[in-house]
């Protein structure tokens, strides 16, 4: 199949259902500039290809327009909404630009607690696995293995392993597990990873859309009844403070249901007056799909031949 059919055939044909047209929802991160060291991420190159292929053969649109159409069943095929999840500066700086040049509008899920600075606990990682001179490190005592860190694939693996082994500790102690993984390995946080406060007033001025995320990102279903409502209702607040507008739309941090995230708290982003909510479950929307828990995907291709495939198969899951 050649590229144009199977772009066409992804927005055309399988973009519609029995229940109207499909909606995908893509989620990105961090977007790297060219020349980054150790990217774990997409870098700009990439994500602009991306976004070309998308104004070439989709047809980009805001979140707000997106699910206001897809309730009034009048969505067109082809449709795609961008989303970029916990508020990196890099979204600001890198991925804005590209944005801009295709008038792709985007929002922006913002994890309030990074405004004033800080880092989030697997940035504490994977910075410092980009920035330590050492060239092995022993975590044994905090019940991990050995690992070298002499090439940029082993620092690689060793982050990714380091992550996975405490991504679901209670909150406070997955910091303090990460800050003994930074004071190994003698290195800094960067202060400048998250987006401040006048960098996401100057994304809402772009007109670019902005969502909460939580204050601290915590794995929600852990918390208690009253601990996950400051942690959505706060989000929500802090954010319409600095951008004198209202935040409609909330994303649940990691995003599956009922390992991150309950029905309790599904009832409690109801509550608190947002308009629709998103998750990290794999698919497309239509017509009847929940408005809190709206599928999303990412779209980390290296080929605009997988990445259509995949925007393909989404549209059957
Ligand atoms: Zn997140």
């Amino acid at each position: 199949m050649n590229l144009s059919l199977l772009a066409k055939s992804v927005t055309r044909v399988v973009a519609r259902g029995q229940n109207g047209v499909k909606l995908p929802i893509l989620i990105y991160h961090r977007v790297h500039p060219e020349g980054y060291p150790l990217p774990t991420d997409m870098m700009a190159k990439q994500f602009e290809w991306q976004m070309s292929l998308l104004r070439a053969y989709f047809a980009p649109l805001s979140l707000v327009d997106a699910l206001e159409q897809l309730q009034q069943g009048d969505l067109k095929p082809g449709s795609v909404c961008i989303t970029f999840d916990d508020g990196y500066e890099d979204n600001l700086l890198v991925a804005l630009p590209i944005l801009e040049r295709y008038q792709i509008p985007a929002t922006f899920f913002i994890t309030t607690n990074y405004i004033e600075g800080g880092a989030m606990w697997n940035d504490y990682i994977w910075e410092s696995m980009r920035d330590t001179q050492h060239q092995e490190v022993e975590l044994i005592e905090l019940g991990l293995g050995h690992y070298s860190l002499a090439s940029e694939g082993e620092r690689l693996q060793a982050g990714k392993q380091i992550i996975h082994a405490i991504k679901y500790l209670v909150p406070t102690e997955r910091l303090d597990f990460a800050s003994k993984v930074v004071n190994k390995l003698g290195v800094h946080i960067p202060k400048s990873l998250m987006l401040n406060a006048d960098q996401v007033k100057m994304l809402h001025r772009a007109g670019m859309g902005i969502g909460a995320h939580t204050q601290s990102h915590p794995i929600l279903h852990t918390l208690s009844d009253n601990d996950a409502k400051v942690e959505i209702r706060e989000s929500k607040t802090i954010l319409e403070n600095l951008i004198q507008a209202p935040v409609d739309y909330f994303a649940y941090p990691n995003g599956k249901r009922d390992q991150d995230y309950s029905q309790r708290d599904v009832d409690l982003v109801k509550n608190e007056g947002f308009k629709a909510a998103l998750s990290t479950e794999w698919g497309v929307s239509d017509r009847n799909s929940d408005l809190w828990q709206l599928n999303r995907f990412t779209p980390w291709d290296d080929t605009v031949f997988k990445y259509l495939a995949r925007m393909w198969i989404n549209y059957y899951r």
